[in-house]
């Protein structure tokens, strides 16, 4: 077996001590890796790379393309960027897989038998980090759901039920208020299921999805999310089977991937042996499965099995009643060691094989572009201090040359024309003009002249949004009460 070159990262807090710690169980269990170590977190961070990250270092993961990170101490305070987001949209890691086992009765929790696998979107919806300040009184995020994106996480999510030998997929949307952007991953997520029909698949609205999760996670085997409930759900999965600290994630991307704890850096709890490096060791098992070490993966997953049996553990999932010996980060690294080559006796044996190599590669639809149309626009507008039906006469005002104002909203509600007066209005509104005729489209040098009307009227247009039929289909939402 030749060595892997992998980048490998301390990071800050505790880090360093689970990192050892990984780094000697997996070597003893006969892991080949060339390593490379590079410096992320707080001290790079105050070199002034505001990502956490300097230079030379992307240098380092683009040679090897794995990478093994420990966790790092964000800096507080407004100038710095996470780390993780850069590395993840940086590199194209667009599947996060955390899976959230129990081990019971050895370490204690609700939820006994569960045994789920979370796949995350990991660079789209609100991550894209897309936020403008827009009048005194409000702010938006764009939350930005692609075809592609969806395809890529979908796909990859029913390949690995295939290759970890997975029943069934659960997706969880909120497709029921959007209807666009998490309608398109449910949408997604149907056209790809009807191409594994192996694999059972079902949906839930998030909400409804997520109160089932937490009080029968026993139901679910792989849970796929966009990126915000994902990020969200995959801490409350991993909680619910005992601690943060025992649960590792795969960062995957096309021929890269990166490999961690679930947990962060516990500055409190740093340099004192004290903190459990079972979730940066399981990060580690991933990783050894994914370059083709199989066999070490499971060596080293089925000791640590067994060192959890015998009641050996760190302080966060101690108990009186399950426990034996309450051991530092040190010695239980050297207890895991002391098991390789043995299996648990009660809890299931890991079994990886070569081959399930979890290198899944997923091939992306090319677009067909649709005919598209523009039939109108939202121009949205900053204004305190103004009636609904007082803004809506200006708006009549300044239609005119095909586009005629339509409707005016707040917050999504529409108050013009016949709005609620008990509706509560800020000072931003979304103002609809549609060419006058329903037929009709419209060209962008009438939005433009629009747009000069407007701001020759002294109103304050703030940004536009497009309104176009795709294939003919309106492609936006209505206003509440439109
Ligand atoms: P945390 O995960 O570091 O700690 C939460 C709690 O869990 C603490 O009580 C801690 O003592 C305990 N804990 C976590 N890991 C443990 C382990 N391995 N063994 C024993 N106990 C463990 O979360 P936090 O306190 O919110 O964040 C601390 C720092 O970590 C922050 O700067 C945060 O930004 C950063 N962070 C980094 C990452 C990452 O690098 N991937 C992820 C999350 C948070």
């Amino acid at each position: 077996m030749s060595s892997i070159p992998i980048t490998v990262a301390h990071g800050d807090g505790i880090g360093p001590e689970i990192m050892d710690a990984t780094l000697q169980i997996i070597q003893e269990a006969g892991a080949k890796l060339d390593i490379e170590t590079i410096d992320i977190g707080e001290k790079v961070y105050e070199q002034g790379h505001t990502s956490g990250i300097a230079p030379e270092s992307w240098d380092s993961l683009r040679r090897t393309k794995i990478f093994l990170k420990a966790p790092i101490t964000t800096p507080q305070g407004g100038g710095y960027k996470s780390l993780n987001v850069t590395i993840r949209k940086s590199l194209g890691l667009f599947a996060n897989v955390r899976p959230c086992v129990s081990y019971s009765p050895y370490v204690d929790t609700k939820h006994p038998t569960m045994n789920l696998v979370v796949i995350r979107e990991n660079e789209e919806d609100t991550y894209a980090g897309i936020e403008h300040q827009q009048t005194d009184e409000v702010a938006q995020c764009l939350k930005l759901i692609t075809r592609p994106g969806c395809e890529r996480i979908c796909r990859y999510a029913f390949e690995y039920a295939l290759a970890h030998e997975r029943k069934k997929i659960t997706c969880f949307t909120k497709d029921n208020i959007m209807k666009l952007t998490d309608g398109l991953f449910h949408k997604v997520f149907d056209e790809i299921a009807a191409e594994y029909p192996q694999i059972e698949s079902e949906h839930w609205i998030v909400d409804i999805g997520a109160a089932k999760m937490a009080t029968s996670p026993e139901d679910f085997d792989v849970v796929l999310m966009p990126n915000l409930y994902g990020d969200i759900l995959s801490d409350v999965a991993a909680q619910m089977t005992g601690s943060v600290g025992m649960a590792g994630s795969a960062n995957i991307g096309q021929g890269i991937a990166m490999f961690e704890a679930i947990h962060g850096s516990a500055p409190r709890r740093a340099g004192q042996n004290l903190a459990n490096p079972s979730g940066l060791l399981h990060g580690a098992i991933m990783m050894l499965v994914h370059i083709g070490q199989p066999e070490v993966a499971q060596a080293v997953h089925n000791a640590w099995l067994k060192t959890i049996e015998d009641g050996i553990h760190t302080y966060d999932v101690y108990s009186e009643q399950h426990s034996q010996q309450k051991v530092g980060t040190k010695e239980f690294a050297q207890a895991v060691v002391k098991r390789l080559g043995q299996n648990p006796s009660n809890l299931p044996a890991a079994s990886y094989r070569t081959g399930e190599a979890a290198q899944l590669s997923v091939e992306i639809t090319p677009t067909v572009p649709a005919k598209k149309d523009l039939v109108g626009v939202d121009v949205f507008i900053h204004r305190h201090g103004i009636s609904p039906d007082d803004l809506g006469a200006q708006l009549q005002a300044v239609s005119g040359d095909g586009l005629a104002i339509k409707m005016v909203t707040n917050r999504g509600v529409k108050v013009w024309p016949e709005g609620f007066p008990e509706t509560f209005c800020t000072d931003h509104w979304r103002c609809r003009f549609k060419a006058t005729t329903e037929s009709q489209t419209v060209k962008h040098e009438q939005i433009v002249s629009l747009l000069s009307r407007i701001a020759a009227s002294g109103l304050d247009f703030i940004k536009t949004e497009n309104l176009c039929h795709f294939d003919g289909k309106p492609s936006y939402s209505l206003g509440q009460g439109e």
